[in-house]
């Protein structure tokens, strides 16, 4: 990751690599190529000054330049960046700061009104290896520390990162991630983009996750992009900026594309300069794909991919538009192999068929951070990760990805993809947002059951909604209980919690 940064200042210098220009405000800080390669050794330093190389660092504080500084400053320091969620709560924060046996912790004063510091203190004394705070609110002097201190060798196999997978479907688990996964996973998905110099990128996901840091973040620094980092998504403003700071690229969940293409409707913008957008992280609705390229004129991309793998297996290509292309997540990115096994035995499924969609590749976590039992179950003694997706290859490598093992709704015996009931439901114009998830059943074992956001005042009858699936998929699909939500419960990264959704609605008696 170090080099990456060198590489790219030699290749880009006095080109703008970053600014934090805040959507509501006409004020920005921007750092050049050199810039940020020179604040990053300061960082470095100032880090050295307080941790040994292989020591693990936490950073607690939501999107900003100065993360980015850690990032790469850690980097180049060779310390474990271990990054956590601002959103955590304070068992959730002690969980992985314990878990990753952090030894200090870079720490944002405040989040969303909540003091972090003050929960931070509450869990303190159940930390005794977190012996160095660093708040962000002093950076500056902070940075003073360390100035004649030598950066060691770091390489490209030593672990840059411990991330926390989400949590979509339970508690997080740390993911060991290294150099050469995070750096080249975020080239080579930039450049599967075509990004490339004066690219503008406006990055709304979460930098403690893979795709804020390292796909966006190493993706645009490798490839001469200007990222454009808002302390936080808001679709408004996601189109303010669009539209003030000329920008051409996107990556983000589906969720946030949906709002912003409803807030382009109400209030149109000039994003006449956006000229692709590229989803990925959760079902893309094909719907959503036309709606992008009609409403908003850009080309979409999809890639996928989990947090294990550094993040992406699969990617497809602006110039990919054969029919049925948006309804794949593209072909394995150079030197990453897929394959879809069947789940009980191992054996590679038949062209076509589904299975369990496994990786194997340079961005590969070496494993969860001191867990060995859940590291065996997930990679396999090839060095295949088990994704615990299903999802299927065509005969040209096209991959498909149909839902989770877990998430999987197997009613009568029958086994059903909420994915593609999903598709069907989204097309309703009475439906902005939809998510399918089984509920037990004492006749049929599971049975479906439909969680619609509504796009507007009216509420469809669930019979005239049962009879719209029933003209597109087999009976046996047809969801049986619908609820009519106003938002879903969501990670962090905008991504629905199924597990979460499933809880609120066992304990749901409103169900229609
Ligand atoms: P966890 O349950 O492990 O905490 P998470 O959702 O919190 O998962 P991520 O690593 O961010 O953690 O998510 C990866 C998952 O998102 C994949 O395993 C897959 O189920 C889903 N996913 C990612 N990209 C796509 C895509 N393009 N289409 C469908 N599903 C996708």
């Amino acid at each position: 990751v170090g080099d990456a940064l060198l590489r790219a200042a030699a290749s880009y210098g006095d080109d703008i690599a970053l600014s934090d220009r805040q959507p509501t405000d006409v004020s920005r800080r921007t750092w050049t190529f050199h810039e940020l390669a020179t604040d990053a050794h300061h960082s470095a330093r100032a880090l050295l000054a307080h941790f040994q190389p292989g020591d693990h660092v936490a950073i607690w504080a939501s999107n900003c330049p100065e993360w980015i500084l850690v990032e790469l400053g850690a980097a180049l320091a060779g310390l474990v960046l271990v990054t956590v969620n601002p959103a955590y709560l304070e068992h959730e924060l002690a969980h992985v700061m314990k878990q990753s046996r952090a030894r200090g912790i870079i720490i944002q004063d405040e989040y969303r009104g909540r003091k972090l510091v003050d929960v931070l203190d509450r869990v303190r004394n159940q930390l005794p290896e977190c012996r160095t705070v660093v708040r962000l609110s002093s950076w500056t002097d902070f940075l003073g520390n360390g100035l004649d201190r030598p950066l060691p060798h770091v390489s490209p196999d030593d672990v840059a990162q411990i991330q926390y997978t989400s949590g979509t479907t339970g508690f997080p688990k740390g993911a060991c991630l290294t150099h050469r996964g995070l750096s080249n996973n975020g080239r080579l998905f930039a450049e599967a983009l075509g990004a490339g110099r004066g690219d503008i990128w406006i990055n709304p996901m979460p930098l403690f996750h893979t795709a804020g840091c390292g796909l966006a973040t190493l993706g645009a620094l490798q490839t001469g992009g200007t990222q454009v980092l808002p302390p936080e998504y808001h679709p408004a403003h996601m189109l303010d900026l669009f539209e003030r700071e000329r920008g051409s690229i996107m990556l983000c969940v589906p969720t946030m594309l949906i709002r912003m293409l409803e807030e382009q409707e109400r209030q149109p913008r000039d994003l006449s300069s956006w000229r692709l957008v590229a989803l990925g992280g959760a079902p893309v609705p094909t719907e959503l794909v036309r709606r992008a390229e009609n409403l908003a004129g850009v080309d979409v991309t999809i890639g996928y991919g989990q947090t294990e793998a550094s993040p992406y297996l699969t990617h497809t290509l602006p110039q990919d538009r054969h029919p049925g292309w948006e309804n794949s997540v593209g072909k394995p990115l150079p030197h990453t192999e897929v394959k879809i096994v069947d789940p009980s035995t191992g054996a590679i499924m038949p062209v076509g068929e589904s299975g369990e969609i496994c990786g194997r590749g340079y961005g590969i976590m070496t494993g969860y951070f001191d867990a060995p039992d859940a590291t065996n179950a997930t990679i396999d003694a090839e060095g295949w990760l088990h994704t615990g997706d299903i999802g299927s290859m065509d005969t040209r490598g096209y991959c498909r990805v149909l839902g989770r093992l877990k998430d999987m709704i197997i009613r009568g015996g029958e086994n059903i993809y909420p994915r593609e009931i999903e598709d069907v439901l989204i097309t309703h114009p009475d439906i902005a947002d939809v998510a399918v998830v089984g509920l037990p059943d004492d006749d049929w074992g599971e049975t479906v059951a439909a969680c619609v956001r509504l796009s507007g005042p009216q509420v469809p009858r669930s019979t005239d909604l049962e009879a719209f699936c029933r003209r597109h998929l087999a009976s046996y699909k047809v969801p049986r209980r619908w609820h009519f939500l106003e938002s879903f419960p969501q990670t962090a990264s905008g991504k629905i919690q199924k597990f979460a959704l499933r809880d609120l609605l066992l304990h749901d008696v409103t169900a229609d």
